[in-house]
């Protein structure tokens, strides 16, 4: 393969030991990050008046249900699910989600994120998306067997089914992990079995903790024991293990929390949506543990912007907390980039604009009103920017949009195919 080179130039990296400069890419890599001086590549790009952070990271989404984005709001959340949501997937087949992964893939480009972590199911097709829009992900089918030993037996072929076919493909884009779907809805066998696999093969878990208060008490009633000290109690809990929500928990389950080195995915918008509660990020990053920020699905969201994911996260402590000074800037956007790629364990390859690192970059445009004047990058990032206006996107060293137009992807082919999609699904419902 023919080697390819990309310098950005004349570019401010508030998130970066050096402050402003230019960076070098290679291939998948950063080659160089520095002073400016150098002026040849195979593309450069002229960084002046924007801001080159890492790509976000995504740590927990659905992104199929994209599909079902807007069809039923303002609803309690068993309604939501039994009325609605579960209705329309019992309809899904491989296409349909393949449809709404490509327009996820086209929405996370469009604002920034350049790897997901995603759950659900066909997840083949998913693969198939990211593989083709460009974008790096660890996706996992969502298990689910409530007790029946039959499901629990087809749940674990799909799940190898995935691995074998899609693990570390798509010039190493692509893992899978592991995804027993919540405490909940999964038998202590199908548990288990995660546990050793992850083992065995050294894989991840993802997985949805302590969403909802009527969660923890379900488990409380058929194990004697809150979600995470059930899980701790089962071997579960580990570093390799990133649980989503993580809304409802006790001091004991925090302390839990840290010694195995969990970490957590916190999906805000979604929890304020569906009035799950309020997650204690503060006392959570307080003691060190690590979290990450997700969307969740675009039905409980609704969309996968996570530069309102990182807004909402900060504004949402400082008022459960009363307190103004907690979660700042420069936290929050490190939640959002290098604090999701150790919470995929993937710190050494992403996260960080370093030598040696995948070239995973964005660059944001800081020529708008709302991001005028330039003074404080960290600031305008964090509580006056949006997805749109991100301006150049790259991934594993690919350009996959520059100057807010979409090379990777045909935009006007993946929103009629998702159109497609959502009016054949909603039609079988
Ligand atoms: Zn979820």
């Amino acid at each position: 393969m023919e080697s390819q080179s990309i310098l950005i130039k004349n570019v401010t990296m508030p998130l970066s030991s050096t402050k402003r400069g230019s960076v070098l890419i290679e291939n998948d890599l950063i080659l160089e990050v520095g002073r400016d001086g150098r002026d040849h590549a195979d593309v450069v790009i002229d960084g002046e008046g924007k801001v080159l952070i890492p790509g976000l990271v995504n740590t927990h989404t659905h992104l199929s249900m994209t599909l079902f984005r807007g069809i039923a709001d303002d609803l309690p959340l068993g309604t939501w699910l039994e009325d609605y949501i579960w209705p329309v997937e019992a309809h899904l087949d491989g296409e349909h989600c393949y449809a709404g992964a490509l327009l996820g893939a086209l929405e996370m480009i469009r604002t920034g994120t350049t790897c997901c972590s995603d759950m659900y199911f066909f997840m083949d097709e998913i693969a198939r998306a990211l593989d083709e829009s460009g974008l790096r992900g660890v996706i996992c089918h969502g298990m689910i067997d409530t007790g029946i030993e039959e499901k629990r037996k087809n749940e674990i072929k799909e799940t190898q089914r995935i691995i074998d076919k899609c693990h570390n493909t798509a010039e190493g884009r692509i893992t899978v992990a592991l995804g027993p779907h919540a405490p909940y809805t999964c038998s202590e066998e199908l548990l288990r079995w995660s546990r050793e696999k992850a083992d065995q093969e050294g894989l991840q878990i993802h997985m949805h903790v302590s969403e909802t208060k009527d969660e923890v008490q379900n488990v409380l009633e058929s194990t004697q024991r809150r979600p995470f000290e059930y899980l701790d109690s089962l071997g579960l809990l580990g570093d390799d293990l990133l649980a989503a929500h993580g809304v409802w928990l006790s001091n004991d389950e925090i302390s839990l929390i840290k010694e195995r080195g969990v970490k957590l995915s916190h999906c805000p918008v979604s929890n304020m949506k569906l009035a799950s509660g309020i997650s204690p990020i503060t006392e959570l990053t307080r003691c060190d543990v690590c979290v990450s920020l997700g969307t969740d699905g675009a039905a409980s969201n609704n969309n996968l912007d996570l530069f309102q994911e990182i807004k909402t996260a900060t504004l949402l402590q400082k008022i459960n907390q009363m307190d103004p000074t907690v979660l700042p800037a420069r936290k929050v956007l490190e939640m959002a980039t290098v604090d999701g790629a150790r919470a995929l364990g993937m710190e050494n390859q992403i996260g960080t604009i370093e030598v040696g690192k995948k070239a995973d970059l964005i660059l944001v445009d800081m020529n708008a009103p709302h991001l005028t004047p330039p003074g404080n990058h960290m600031s305008h990032l964090v509580y006056s920017a949006g997805g749109s206006d991100v301006d150049t996107v790259i991934c594993n060293g690919k350009i996959l949009m520059q100057n807010k137009e979409i090379l990777a992807l045909d935009h006007v082919e993946v929103l009629s195919l998702a159109r497609e999609a959502a009016d054949d699904l909603l039609q079988r419902r």
